[in-house]
């Protein structure tokens, strides 16, 4: 007999599922590649076969212009892979088709989260809570002093803004896959009904979550505004466009960003941001260690991020636990 949970090989590129020979997010072009969500640092072009849900993969042939070897799962399904692995797609609340991938072989179960909050998401179905064995869970935010503000707060924050200044606009940095819609939607949950102006680089991610059911009401491109009409209103753009040239244009803009790192006021600075708002799409420091509890895996192998605190509360808690040393994996998606 082997060894518990040798099957499945943590790599510097990626999680290998050896008798299936798939690998999980790998950072190299792979045979056979199970991926979890379509942020850049995961979902990479190149390999032969992918296999993703219908929303990942739609956003991959977005970024990348083509689909093949596409293989779509949805939530729930369960695909049989060669070897005896059974794999099936879970959700995990990060952004538009993420998913926790369940890997079963020879009676054991592992659990790989990709990135994952529990907060609501108006963009996507919530995490589920699912028993396994071996739980790999990402960490980004894993240090106590990570806690993040309900999203509501941030919210209020940006429409109090605009409200008190209407000869400005308020101009929202946030990246183009998860949060600027999130951002979107959450502020139309709010009641927010004025059209949002759009920096043309978020335009078609916001498109493609509309086509594929995610409702963002009245969207316009800045570069269609009328001179004048920017005034008082809400403007977003990708992080990088927050202090470029081309917010000069914008009347005197109150610059925001929406990041779980702009709890960190170090960071707020680096980008003059005069607005920071902590909207984070990962689990923050007390949703990391509840899940891990709710999960209550025999072992938690921590990835991406601050392994080492979340490893150091899992001994403090008599849980099995170890660090991983994946490579590659950049907080696109903060
Ligand atoms: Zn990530
Ligand atoms: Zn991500």
């Amino acid at each position: 007999m082997s060894a518990p949970f040798s099957w499945i090989r943590p790599e510097p590129h990626g999680i290998h599922v050896v008798p299936a020979n798939a690998w999980i997010d790998p950072a190299r072009p792979a045979d056979l590649a199970l991926v979890t969500h379509g942020h850049a640092d995961h979902a990479r072009s190149g390999h032969d076969r992918t296999v993703a849900t219908p929303e990942t993969l739609a956003i991959m042939k977005l970024r990348y212009l083509t689909d093949t070897g596409a293989a779509p799962v949805g939530y729930g399904e369960t695909l049989r892979l060669t070897g005896g692995v059974d794999a099936t797609y879970l959700p995990a609340g990060h952004v538009l088709g993420s998913a926790q991938i369940l890997l079963e072989h020879a009676g054991e179960r592992v659990i790989v989260t990709g990135d994952y909050k529990r907060r609501a998401d108006p963009t996507c179905p919530a995490f589920q809570v699912t028993p396994c064995d071996v739980f790999i869970t990402e960490a980004t935010f894993g240090l106590p002093v990570f806690t993040h503000p309900p999203i509501g707060e941030e919210i209020a924050k940006l429409l109090k803004a605009r409200a008190a200044n209407p000869e400005r606009c308020v101009l929202v940095g946030a990246y183009a896959l998860g949060k600027a819609q999130r951002v979107i939607a959450e502020l139309r949950l709010a009641g927010y009904a004025e059209p949002i102006w759009l920096h043309g680089a978020l335009e078609r991610m916001c498109r493609l979550y509309e086509e594929l059911g995610v409702d963002l009401g009245d969207l316009r491109l800045v570069g269609d505004a009328p001179r004048g009409a920017l005034a008082g209103q809400i403007v977003m753009c990708p992080p990088s466009a927050l202090n470029d040239r081309w917010s000069r244009r914008l009347p005197d803009p109150v610059t925001a960003m929406a990041s779980g790192w702009m709890c960190v006021r170090q960071r707020a600075r680096q980008r003059n941001v005069e607005l920071p708002l902590v909207i984070s799409d990962h689990a923050d420091w007390n949703e990391l260690t509840r899940t891990i509890e709710e999960v209550n895996p025999f072992e938690s192998w921590i990835t991406h991020g601050g392994e080492e605190a979340l490893l150091r509360w899992c001994q403090l808690h008599q849980r099995k636990a170890r660090a991983l040393a994946l490579v590659g994996y950049d907080d696109e998606d903060d």
